[in-house]
């Protein structure tokens, strides 16, 4: 039998609204968003934002702007009504945030909803209460001028919703980033952020952009930033503050960009800059920066994505040549002005200084940063600490061979038992001494050469260090008491929000390696460092592995071999690799250990850790 054929039907107002919701807020740092530019669209000079629990069950804004009579607040509520734009045209030139008129009733089909409102000319304000969508009450309330919109149990009527959101922390890291972007993109605006009755910021009105960033970002990153004054070319202009040469990160998630002061992303941008800073941060690492672009609104379309989060440019071409160029000098002046003062080798100006393949910048030299030296800043820079003691071979190594660890774990271990595979030997080299290998030279960081008696084998000394911690490392998650070792003092960790919460959700898996921290007021502080962790780099190593752990990473628990391979990698990145300090007999040992690990010649992230050429390859190379 034939199913009867589905009749069409226009759906239900509210029914059409929550699933317009489901573009525009696909978080409760979206429902912040839309409602943070609608007070901006409506001229506000102050505006507070407070939210609980990532935002999930209140949200609440208040503002100073213009306020909506009672018609007006009705209208607002619904689809497609909006103040901004009349016809389609004008969206070639809009200079407002909103224009889809669709924000206030996806919001309002979505949750408990109020919102109270008073115009100038009024003599009471109005509020109207709703409820999934739902109008319940409408009544007269007293209120200065402006509005105050209130989010209770977001997607309440849609549960299906709830399951992709993240931990409250990550919602509430985003929310963070969030409003500090805006405020800092208007800094002539009061803005206030609160969770619960914790205040995070509160920023007073008319403040310049560095008085703005230092009063919302943490402390100690303010002095690594150079400003970048305003820089006009063929009418665009472009401002910010961006980090010095020198200041890295492990992943690009501060790099911020804001065109006509609505945070985007754009790959066109990010790659202009990433370009930019190319010969002024180390390889594979990114730069923190705050990039501003004011351009004619009609030489970009923001109406490409349901929430605007990404812009179109009319003229690709332009904008990277004019961002990379604007970038470039700035960086280059600054490094000259730290070369003048601190040094007297000049940098030439093609390359301006040859980086090392890792974060170990020298301590003087032409990328001193500008205005204060390393010397000056001991705090928050990693290139602070750069020599490793010579190495020795781990307390580990012996232990390496046998996996025993393993085995006794599955009893009480703490995190779930990791997949048995990984420890058998199908694919293992038998730990055999290394008879005959001989250390030749290290060649070009992080490469060393051996000859053995098949051939030449050439190592990736990072991958090698990187195997062998994460054995360690895997060993240690099995373990119920992992090897720890306690720090002289207390280190601070200054975290941005986002990765201050990734510490959260993965303080487990850390604290299961032998990590130990302590949380001070806001910040979390180190306390010990798992026992073969070099204590110089344990605060380099902590924010870099933060800062690999993407979004798309699911809980610790949930694949904690992903983390231990970030884990060991990180590890392995965070160490200095001195050819003075790493003689024959220590360059042996560690390929001794090496082979005595479960795949010597891979590293956790799958490639080789080494590249043999054996002797009758050769040969034949030079006979064919
Ligand atoms: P859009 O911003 O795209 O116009 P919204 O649904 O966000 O659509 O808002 C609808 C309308 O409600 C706006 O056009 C504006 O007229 C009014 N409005 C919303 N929020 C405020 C506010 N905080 N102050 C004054 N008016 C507001
Ligand atoms: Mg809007």
């Amino acid at each position: 039998m034939k199913e009867p054929r589905p009749k069409i039907e226009i759906l239900p107002i509210t029914v059409a609204n929550q699933i317009a919701a489901g573009e525009v807020v696909e978080r409760p740092a979206a429902v912040i968003k839309e409602l943070m530019e609608n007070s901006l669209d409506a001229g506000a000079t102050r505006i507070e934002v407070e939210f609980q629990q990532g935002g999930k069950t209140y949200i609440g804004i208040e503002d100073n702007g213009y306020g909506m009579s009672l018609e007006e607040a009705r209208m607002a509520l619904q689809r497609h009504a909006t103040s901004k734009l009349k016809k389609a045209e004008d969206l070639l030139a809009l200079s407002t945030f909103g224009f889809r008129g669709e924000a206030l009733p996806s919001i309002a089909s979505v949750s408990e909803f109020s919102l109270s409102t008073k115009i100038d000319e009024a003599p009471e304000g109005w509020e109207i209460l709703v409820n999934a969508g739902q109008i319940l009450k409408e009544q007269p309330c007293g209120k200065p001028v402006g509005t105050r919109i209130e989010v209770r149990h977001l997607f309440h009527p849609v549960p299906a919703r709830r399951k992709f959101l993240k931990s409250d922390n990550t919602e509430a890291a985003k929310i963070i980033e969030l409003v500090r972007l805006y405020a800092l993109a208007y800094p002539s605006i009061g803005f206030s952020l609160k969770e619960k009755s914790r205040l995070i910021f509160k920023a007073p009105a008319n403040q310049s952009l560095r008085e703005r960033f230092e009063c919302i970002y943490t402390k100690g990153l303010a002095p690594d930033m150079l400003d970048l004054p305003v820089f006009e070319q063929e009418g665009i202009s472009l401002y910010g503050l961006i980090g010095r040469p020198g200041l890295s990160r492990s992943s690009r998630e501060e790099l911020s960009t804001l065109v006509n002061k609505r945070p985007i992303t754009s790959r066109l941008l990010n790659q202009s800059i990433i370009e930019a800073y190319r010969s002024f941060i180390p390889p594979g690492r990114y730069p923190i920066v705050f990039l501003f672009l004011e351009i004619h609104p009609a030489s970009i379309d923001v109406n490409v994505h349901p929430t605007k989060q990404e812009v179109r440019f009319k003229d690709e071409a332009q904008i990277r040549r004019i961002v990379f160029s604007c970038l470039q000098k700035r960086l280059e002046e600054a490094l000259e002005r730290s070369s003048f003062r601190t040094t007297s080798v000049s940098p030439s100006r093609t390359g301006p200084f040859p980086l090392p393949a890792h974060s170990s910048l020298p301590k003087e030299g032409p990328c001193a940063p500008e205005p204060f030296s390393i010397h000056q800043n001991p705090k928050g820079s990693q290139f602070q600490d750069i020599e490793v003691p010579p190495y020795q071979p781990p307390a580990f190594s012996t232990q390496a061979a046998t996996h025993s660890g393993s085995r006794s774990l599955q009893k009480e271990s703490p995190l779930p038992p990791l997949p048995a595979k990984k420890i058998d030997k199908e694919t293992a080299v038998a730990p055999k001494p290394l008879i005959d290998w001989r250390f030749l030279f290290h060649w070009e960081s992080p490469y060393s050469l051996f000859s053995t008696p098949k051939g030449l084998v050439l190592v990736d000394k990072r991958r090698v260090y990187a195997r062998i911690a994460y054995e360690k490392a895997y060993q240690e998650a099995s373990c119920t008491k992992p090897s720890s070792q306690m720090l002289t003092h207390l280190h601070p960790l200054e975290l941005s929000p986002s990765a201050q919460a990734r510490l959260e959700d993965c303080l487990p898996f850390l604290e299961a390696q032998g990590f130990s921290f302590q949380k001070e007021r806001e910040y979390y502080a180190l306390k010990a460092i798992p026992s073969y962790f070099d204590p110089s780099k344990a605060i380099t190593f902590i924010k870099d592995f933060l800062g690999k752990l993407h979004e798309e990473f699911c809980p610790p628990q949930e694949n904690q071999e992903a983390y231990l391979r970030t884990l060991s990698t990180e590890y392995a990145q965070s160490l200095s690799l001195s050819p003075l300090n790493e003689a024959e007999p220590a360059m042996l040992a560690l390929m001794q250990e090496l082979f005595q690990t479960s795949q010597p010649h891979l590293c956790p992230q799958n490639r080789p850790s080494y590249i043999e050429l054996s002797l009758s390859e050769i040969q034949q190379r030079f006979f064919s």
